[in-house]
């Protein structure tokens, strides 16, 4: 049962909100013009990529990809793979990746190699959350909303195991009961 862990609240929604639209505000003084590709990462960022679209409100195509990097649970399962792959063509276009989390930052590095190889005319990354103290791989984060602690977060779309999603706040799994 969900009530059976125990949870704290690191950002509320009001600050979640807060945070987006001050991406929103960077990503539109950059964008504008360039009708730029957003790919969003499955399946953590589907709110986030939602609430920033909004935001954004200006002209712009979207793409989905799903990468395995986590198996069940909490822990890596370190072999990256491309689940599902974009679909249109982004050569010559100005893409941007929609990330939840940047943990060790493996994902990332090895999703922007996959990118780059389509030959985008610029690639660039927008991440909700970063957790410095477990980077591996340093990864530019061009767009970043809120660094969280070393503490495994759900919610806002974030999952454990498909559990969580639905919570507006995003909060740290403290124990499980
Ligand atoms: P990385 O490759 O940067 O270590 O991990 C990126 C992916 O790991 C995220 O997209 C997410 O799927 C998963 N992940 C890392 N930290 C957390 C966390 O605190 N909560 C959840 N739900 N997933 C996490």
């Amino acid at each position: 049962m969900d009530s059976e862990v125990k949870l704290s609240v690191l950002f509320t929604a009001e600050q979640i909100a807060a945070a987006v639209k001050r991406l929103a505000a960077e990503i539109r003084r950059d964008y504008l013009d360039k009708n730029p590709v957003l790919i969003a990462v499955l399946k953590g960022s589907f709110v986030f990529l939602a609430d920033l679209v909004r935001e954004l409100n200006f002209p712009l195509n979207i793409e989905f990809a799903q990468l395995s990097s986590y198996g069940h649970g909490k822990e890596s399962a370190g072999n990256i793979k491309v689940v599902k792959d974009i679909q249109g063509d982004i050569r010559g276009r100005h893409v941007l990746v929609v990330e939840d989390i940047i943990d060790t930052g493996l994902t990332a590095d090895f999703f922007l190699k996959h990118l780059k190889q389509k030959q985008p005319a610029s690639l660039k990354l927008c991440s909700l959350t970063d957790k410095p103290s477990r980077t591996q791989v340093e990864i530019n984060i061009d767009y970043l909303g809120l660094t969280v602690p070393d503490k495994f977060i759900v919610g806002y779309g974030i999952d454990w195991d498909e559990r969580f999603r639905y919570l507006p706040d995003i909060c740290a799994i403290e124990d499980e009961a």
